[in-house]
């Protein structure tokens, strides 16, 4: 029992690393090389937070019979703790040998998972490291993995990564990068930019996306995918988050009361957010306090957030929606692409991912999907943003199929608060430039 894990049955900890230290002598006698994969489920804390033990449990179960069932006979699996498996593969030819077993595993969770008669869907992030370059011993071959699979985290999840002698110098800023972040708040360094969206019947900016930046002290204008990961990660996200809405809805209110004409307000819901339980009282809260009109507020979650739960998910937005406020449904294509859900969820719009945007002029086949994605979103009565929008091409198209509201380089890029109010000014004044 000393050697086996309780939960999945797997090989623990120590026993891993005895196997290991066995299977380096042997591929150091015999000049093989060999593997490490360390695997972390992306978002088990959810599910244990909102399910449960007993659920998370069972998960964990399921997910190591999986693996197993994935790996040669000589192959090791293990659990290391928490949600963390690792695997050993021996007697490797070339990379490829390791690489397809990270594909077939990524391959794996895209599959629902079966709980207590529902369907979850969750995603692993890997990192491989391998004998002799990467490491000489058990303790470095683990922990190089294990920056590798950070690293895939770091870059979107649901992938994997070979690890690599720079990702050490990442990992070293990754921990100044949460320290400065940390403090980022109170020093003041946050700005939104906005975004025009505008509908394609008139040419009008009839909304803007607010998306944040951050102005690092020593370095400048850092890009949120540098740091909303980051801020995910360390829940600094929950505070930010609140900021983000409050600031968002303050230029809401001041734009109105300078004379412009209401517009929408697009605000992103980062996946952690959304699991709060106190996220409605929080937006409620935030409304209230900058008196920002409830039904000029659209917030934005990801697919792959929403369908993380669905029944969680359909629970909170309809309480969203029963206070006036819109919900997008972002990034729409880029996750499990199940239209059968769009059905279900209490949406308002939904926004084509610009990498699907970005190949709808490159074959007849990208447009007949977009064509007909469009079709079926009005059918159910929800509005279509395209989102990337950067050329006459992609735009004429998205006309003629009909498709709502776009945004894009083309039309301009996210700006400070003063240049997005200068936009929204012309626009109103029926200025050419937005005529498409
Ligand atoms: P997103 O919500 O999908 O935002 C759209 C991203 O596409 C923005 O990147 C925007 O600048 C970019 N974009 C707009 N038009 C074009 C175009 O024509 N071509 C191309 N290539 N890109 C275009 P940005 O501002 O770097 O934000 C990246 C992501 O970071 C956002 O993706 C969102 O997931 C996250 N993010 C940004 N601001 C916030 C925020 O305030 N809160 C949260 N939770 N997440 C945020
Ligand atoms: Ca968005
Ligand atoms: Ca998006």
């Amino acid at each position: 029992m000393k050697y086996f894990d309780r939960i999945t049955g797997l090989p623990n900890k120590l026993l891993f690393f005895d196997r290991l230290k066995t299977a380096l002598a042997d591929a150091k006698r015999s000049d093989t090389k060999l593997a490490v994969i360390v695997i972390d489920l992306d978002n088990f804390r959810t599910i244990n937070d909102t399910l449960g033990h007993d659920v998370g449990d069972k998960l964990l179960l399921q997910v190591a019979e999986k693996i197993k069932g994935l790996l040669r006979e000589s192959d090791t699996v293990a659990r290391l703790g928490g949600d963390e498996f690792v695997i050993l593969q021996t007697g490797l030819k070339d990379i490829n040998d390791v690489t397809k077993v990270a594909e077939r595993i990524l391959e794996k969770f895209r599959n629902p998972w079966f709980l207590e008669g529902r369907e979850y869907y969750i995603t692993a992030s890997l990192g491989i490291s391998i004998y002799p370059n990467d490491g000489q011993d058990e303790k470095a071959l683990v922990r190089n993995a294990d920056i590798a699979m950070s690293r895939a985290k770091e870059t979107g999840k649901n992938n994997y990564e070979l690890f690599m002698e720079s990702m050490k110098k990442k990992m070293i800023d990754k921990l100044d990068l949460e320290n400065d972040l940390r403090h980022a708040i109170e020093k003041e360094e946050f700005v939104l930019f906005y975004q025009p969206q505008i509908a394609l019947a008139t040419g009008e900016i009839i909304g803007v996306e607010a998306l944040i930046r951050w102005q690092r002290e020593g370095v400048g204008l850092v890009q949120p995918m540098e740091f909303i990961p980051a801020a995910e990660e360390s829940s600094l996200i929950i505070p930010l988050g609140e900021w983000i809405l409050r600031t968002a809805c303050l230029q809401n209110v001041r734009w109105i009361n300078s004379g412009i004409k209401p517009v929408l307000m697009a605000v992103n819901l980062s996946a952690k957010q959304f699991q709060q339980r106190n996220l409605v009282e929080m937006i409620e809260k935030v409304l209230d306090e900058t008196g920002m009109d409830p039904t000029l507020l659209e917030l934005e979650i990801t697919e792959s957030t929403a369908m993380l739960d669905v029944d969680f998910t359909v629970k909170v937005l309809k309480r969203l929606k029963d206070m006036g406020i819109r919900i997008s449904l972002d990034d729409f294509g880029t996750g499990y692409s199940s239209l059968n859900y769009l059905k279900i969820l209490p949406i308002d719009s939904l926004k084509i991912d610009k990498s699907f945007v970005h190949d709808l002029t490159s074959s007849p086949s990208e447009e007949a999907i977009a064509k007909s994605v469009i079709n079926l979103a009005h059918k159910l009565n929800l509005l279509v943003v395209a989102e990337g929008v950067e050329t006459k091409d992609q735009l004429e198209l998205l006309k003629n199929h009909m498709c709502d509201k776009v945004q894009g380089y083309l039309l301009s890029k996210p700006v400070p608060p003063k240049e997005a109010e200068i936009l929204l000014r012309e626009s109103q004044n029926g200025l050419e430039r937005f005529r498409g």
